[in-house]
């Protein structure tokens, strides 16, 4: 050993990216690993981004990202000192866990949820408390409040939950808000909040207007389909914005990203078809995996989650024959990511040949 390591490091885990779509015997490949938008930009985004490109590339970025920033304010009604941009909102929760926690403060989030909690917890020097999510596969949101203590800084709520698909309720979460004390933020999640048609469901921003201790992240990845070029949000309190821009990496978030983002909001009307379509198309998945007698799970997200317990990893090399890669979770389910409709079909006729076969 030449180097004397930071202590805790060798207990982070790098972050594992979906799995390559594999090649079935038809020569069929489905990347349903990773959550993305199966769509390319819309043309006005993609027009946005060519004509930008010529004078950007060899230049830094606006670290202000005035327009967009300005853009998003309006759009949600806060001021622009409330918007704080990174290089995806993973960089966000990154730069959260930065700004409010000392070596081992606390960060507590469900488990199982976004894999990337832990490791950005840890990297910060910080400690993950991972509070198991209940027999429904949604937050135990009473065993979370159970379980702040003196060092708790921030508390992740994933919602939709990452890679269960279910949603926190309304009234659950308002009770959940007068348990936590003031000091402690509640970070709400809300990548995949454009796919969830729950009428129960809790508005972020809501929140975020009613408490002080409440911040919200958002993505460009999912829904706008801009994965790619790395940009997501947070909308918080001044302090806090001010706080996580000290912590940010400069320059993180490109000039390309900023311009799409911005030509995003401006399509927003033709991004909901989509989305629309996504939603119909991960009803019809759900009831497809449930009518086959798979242990689906509700979803209010872009995937779906199948608890399939200790037959995981079967399922899931199941589903690579099939030229379809999903995320397997060993011993615990398989996410499924909703594709287009013929990706979709492929999930429906995979899980139909796998089940027959093991019957
Ligand atoms: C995908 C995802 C994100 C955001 O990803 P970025 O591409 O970094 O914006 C954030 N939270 C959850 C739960 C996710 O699944």
């Amino acid at each position: 050993m030449t180097h004397a390591f930071r202590p805790g490091l060798d207990r982070v885990a790098a972050y594992k990216p979906g799995k390559p779509a594999p090649v079935d015997g038809a020569g069929r490949s489905f990347k349903l690993s990773s959550n993305e938008n199966p769509f390319d930009p819309l043309p006005a985004v993609l027009r946005s981004i060519t004509g930008a490109l010529p004078g950007v590339v060899n230049r830094y970025p606006n670290l202000a990202a005035p327009e967009l920033t300005q853009a998003l304010a309006d759009r949600f009604d806060v001021a622009p000192e409330n918007i704080a941009l990174g290089a995806g909102s993973v960089e966000v929760a990154g730069q959260l866990i930065h700004a409010l926690t000392a070596p081992g403060d606390e960060v507590m989030f469900a488990w199982r949820s976004f894999e990337a909690y832990p490791i950005l917890t840890r990297v910060a020097g910080a400690v993950p408390v991972e509070v198991p999510l209940d027999a429904d596969a949604r937050h135990d949101l009473a065993a979370m409040a159970g379980a702040v203590t003196e060092r708790t800084r921030l508390i992740f709520i994933c919602n939709p939950n990452n890679p269960t698909g279910t949603v926190v309720g309304a009234a659950q979460l308002a009770a959940f808000m007068q348990l936590v004390p003031e000091q402690v933020l509640v970070v709400i999640d809300e990548a995949y909040v454009h796919f969830d048609r729950d009428p129960g469901s809790p508005d972020g921003l809501e929140y975020f207007r009613r408490y002080p201790n409440v911040a919200v992240l958002h993505t460009f990845s999912k829904a706008y389909g801009l994965a790619g070029l790395r940009i997501g949000y947070a909308i918080a309190r001044p302090e806090v914005t001010a706080h996580l821009r000290k912590v940010a990496l400069p320059f993180a978030v490109s000039q390309l990203a900023q311009v799409a983002a911005l030509a995003s909001l401006d399509v927003e009307a033709e991004l909901t078809e989509r989305i629309d379509l996504i939603v119909r198309e991960r009803e019809r998945v759900y009831a497809a995996l449930a009518e086959l007698g798979l242990p689906a799970v509700r979803s209010e997200a872009n995937f779906v989650w199948i608890a399939t317990g200790a037959r995981s990893e079967a399922i899931a090399a199941g589903f690579d024959l099939h030229g379809i890669s999903v995320r397997c979770f060993p011993g615990e389910g398989v996410r499924v990511t909703i594709g287009a409709p013929e990706e979709n079909d492929a999930v429906i006729a995979a899980a139909h040949s796998l089940l027959v076969g093991a019957a």
